[in-house]
């Protein structure tokens, strides 16, 4: 958990990396559907683009489908989701269910400026997913990812007046899941300076991972 652009994706992708869990990225979910034009991704793209959170509803649906979409011998990690009390409730009766718990919660924080600086230098390849930044992480190439060739995008949502509200529907509505979490017995939950250099940050997230006993 964290706000946009505390290095969520980022993390997640590295994490997955060393531990082989599945990496399910609600917001990935949500803006391939967006791509696809559906009707549904229509719907999406309204509340995405204006820097709200999508229907508790309708987030609730599509990621009850993705969790169960896949063998998750190794365990899942949860990028993203849940963003509302709602949704952490309704993913603890399914996880419930299913007999099984959460184990960690990671809690990335970062600094408003930092994030808006991040956010709006944010590059992204559409074929690999690699993220770029235009100061900080460049491509060689400008524009070009480095693994792949193609050409970087931009987020739609990734500007400064998005970028503020979604800050601010972070604040309200996705904090508050930070306090359902905390305290429960079993559950470890970890903070982090998603500031500092996102190796730190990576060995911060591994040890605390092992000490909950995530299997490499
Ligand atoms: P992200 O890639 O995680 O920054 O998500 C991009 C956008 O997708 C968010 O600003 C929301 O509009 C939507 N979104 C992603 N995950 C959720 C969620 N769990 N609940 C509601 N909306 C979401």
């Amino acid at each position: 958990m964290g706000p946009p652009g505390a290095g969520k994706g980022t993390q997640a992708k590295r994490l997955v990396d060393q531990f082989g869990m599945r990496h399910l990225s609600s917001g990935d979910i949500l803006r391939a559907e967006k791509a696809s034009g559906s009707e549904l991704g229509k719907q999406l793209a309204a509340y995405m683009n204006a820097g709200q959170l999508v229907p508790d509803e309708t987030v609730v649906g599509v990621m009850a489908k993705a969790l169960t979409s896949g063998g998750d011998k190794a365990g899942l990690l949860l990028d993203g989701f849940p963003r509302t009390v709602p949704q952490a409730e309704s993913l603890d009766a399914q996880l419930q269910k299913a007999g099984k718990p959460l184990d960690a919660v990671a809690v990335m924080t970062c600094d408003d400026n930092l994030i808006v600086d991040r956010i709006t230098g944010r590059r992204s390849c559409p074929k690999c997913g690699r993220v770029y930044h235009v100061r900080s992480l460049p491509s060689k190439k400008e524009g070009i990812c480095d693994d792949c060739g193609a050409a970087l995008v931009q987020r739609d949502d990734d500007n400064e007046a998005v970028v503020r509200k979604r800050l601010d529907a972070y604040n309200r509505q996705t904090e508050p899941v930070i306090g359902y979490y905390r305290g429960r017995k079993g559950l470890k939950i970890v903070e982090v300076n998603g500031a500092e250099a996102a190796d730190k940050v990576t060995a911060q997230l591994v040890a605390a991972l092992n000490a909950a006993g995530a299997k490499r």
